[in-house]
């Protein structure tokens, strides 16, 4: 059983809720119940940040460049070259070898201006 909790923002003095979930998790570790409203808060919280910010900044000024050289050069050579996988997802087309007559299939379309040859007879061919 829980339940959301109402409070007054110390901020702009608007009512607002103190959703169930958030209450709990204050009780249970014994913090005080939100003095703003999310908006206000948020709005405080925003304003840390750019003190931050601000501060990082600084810091990054204070030493200008450093740590920025150290993996400019190294890698980049991984890229894929081609479409090719492996071998295994050229497009082929079945046709007939020229020279055994059995069925086979080529990488490239059979136009039929010139013979088309089964791997076999192809490399036996190519081979002498
Ligand atoms: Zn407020
Ligand atoms: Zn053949």
């Amino acid at each position: 059983m829980t339940t959301s909790m109402e409070n007054i923002c110390t901020s702009c003095g608007s009512q607002f809720v103190v959703p169930a979930a958030e209450a709990k998790f204050r009780i249970d570790r014994g913090l005080e119940t939100p003095a703003q409203c999310p908006a206000c808060r948020g709005a405080s919280r925003a304003s840390r940040n750019i003190d931050l910010l601000a501060l990082y900044e600084r810091a990054d000024s204070l030493s200008p460049q450093d740590g920025r050289s150290t993996n400019a050069r190294s890698g980049g050579d991984g890229r894929s070259r081609g479409p090719r996988r492996g071998g295994v997802t050229q497009q082929r087309y079945s046709t007939v070898c020229a020279a055994c007559g059995s069925d086979t299939t080529v990488p490239f379309v059979p136009r039929g201006d010139r013979p088309v040859y089964c791997r076999d007879c192809f490399n036996a061919r190519k081979g002498t």
